[in-house]
């Protein structure tokens, strides 16, 4: 098992498989790039890197980018980590846009569950988010998705989010087996030109509009999310408040970022260099790696500072660091 310095289990890692994306989220990658293709890891070595983590323990593993689904071989990449000795579960994290058409194959390699990034469900505050014309789309993925897989949808919320925005977005769960995650804004990449709305204003919205939504005792996952069940909801509403209710005692993972770094915390800007071991010598390369994963562990800060912007380190985008 993988501990860090502060006892805490590091058993989950996220994958940025590409820092390409279509979209132009305002929060995320307004103007698009930069991309290095010189960068990228190939599937073998995306799948290298988690056969070493899975041997020190990290045993869960979400797929995310940029956006995974441009890349040709993301189902592949998802089939080879579920035949991994060690590995338990393998997510994915989409926009939705190319999720309808490659389902079935996600659905072949063993996906585990996904979940759906939606901010808003009016056309045109769509597509003034993110820049494409798609909403459509990505409701035709969640349709597709649910009840054949775990499914959550991920509400960015900033202070230029209306409360019907936020209200309508609950009526997902309400209609369908899926769950809806309101996610605080991070003062990360260009989200550092946004305010953060806290979590405990959106419940505020949602109780107003619902009634009373009870706190659900389990988890629904690998992360953070606290859940309630709003009478008649078909699906739960979760909150991930990491910016108003730090939850860093709990964090357990790793990331891998698209140019093959590891980043022992979102906050810092902090990376250890996998490329070179990856197109080095043979010999031994996996115990490399493994003492690789080990540092980064080790290297985890006690806790992210993102109620302090001007503290924050990190310089590169979340479609770089995989969000
Ligand atoms: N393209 C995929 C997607 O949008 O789901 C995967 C990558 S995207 C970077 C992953 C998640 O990060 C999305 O749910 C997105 O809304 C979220 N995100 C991006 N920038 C953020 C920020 N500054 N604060 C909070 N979440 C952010
Ligand atoms: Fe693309 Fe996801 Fe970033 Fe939006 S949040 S620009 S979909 S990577």
């Amino acid at each position: 098992m993988l501990k860090d310095r502060f006892g805490r289990t590091i058993n989950y890692m996220r994958v940025s498989i590409t820092d390409r994306c279509p979209l132009r989220c305002r929060y995320c990658m307004p103007e698009g790039g930069p991309h290095d293709p010189g960068q990228g890891l190939s599937c073998g070595e995306i799948v290298r890197v988690c056969a070493a983590a899975a041997q020190l323990g990290i045993d869960r593993f979400r797929i995310t980018g940029g956006e995974p689904l441009i890349r040709k071989d993301c189902a592949q990449i998802i089939a080879q980590l579920n035949s991994t000795p060690g590995v338990r579960e393998v997510l994915l994290t989409t926009n939705g846009i190319l999720l309808s058409e490659n389902l079935e194959s996600l659905l072949r390699a063993g996906l585990d569950g996904v979940n759906i990034s939606l901010d808003t469900l009016d056309r045109g505050e769509y597509l003034a988010l993110t820049g494409a014309d798609a909403l459509d789309r990505v409701l035709a993925s969640i349709d597709r998705c649910a009840g054949r897989l775990k499914v959550k949808i991920n509400c960015v919320v900033s202070e230029r989010t209306g409360a019907d925005t936020v209200t309508a977005l609950a009526g997902l769960a309400r209609e369908m087996p899926v769950d809806v995650r309101y996610i605080e804004m991070m003062p990360i990449g260009a989200g550092k030109a946004f305010k953060t709305v806290p979590n405990s204003e959106i419940l505020r919205m949602l109780e107003e509009k619902y009634g009373p939504m009870a706190k659900e005792g389990e988890p629904h996952g690998n992360g953070p999310a606290v859940y309630r069940k709003p009478a008649g909801f078909s699906g739960s509403i979760g909150f991930v408040s990491a910016v108003h209710e730090k939850f860093c005692d709990r964090c357990n993972r790793l990331r891998l970022t698209a140019a093959g770094d590891l980043k022992p915390c979102l906050c810092y800007a902090d990376r250890i260099p996998l490329l070179e071991i990856l197109r080095g010598e043979e010999a031994g390369m996996d115990e490399r790696l493994r003492e690789k994963i080990r540092e980064a562990a080790e290297q985890k800060p006690r806790a992210h500072c993102f109620e302090d912007p001007g503290a924050v380190t990190e310089e590169l985008r979340m479609a770089q660091i995989g969000g």
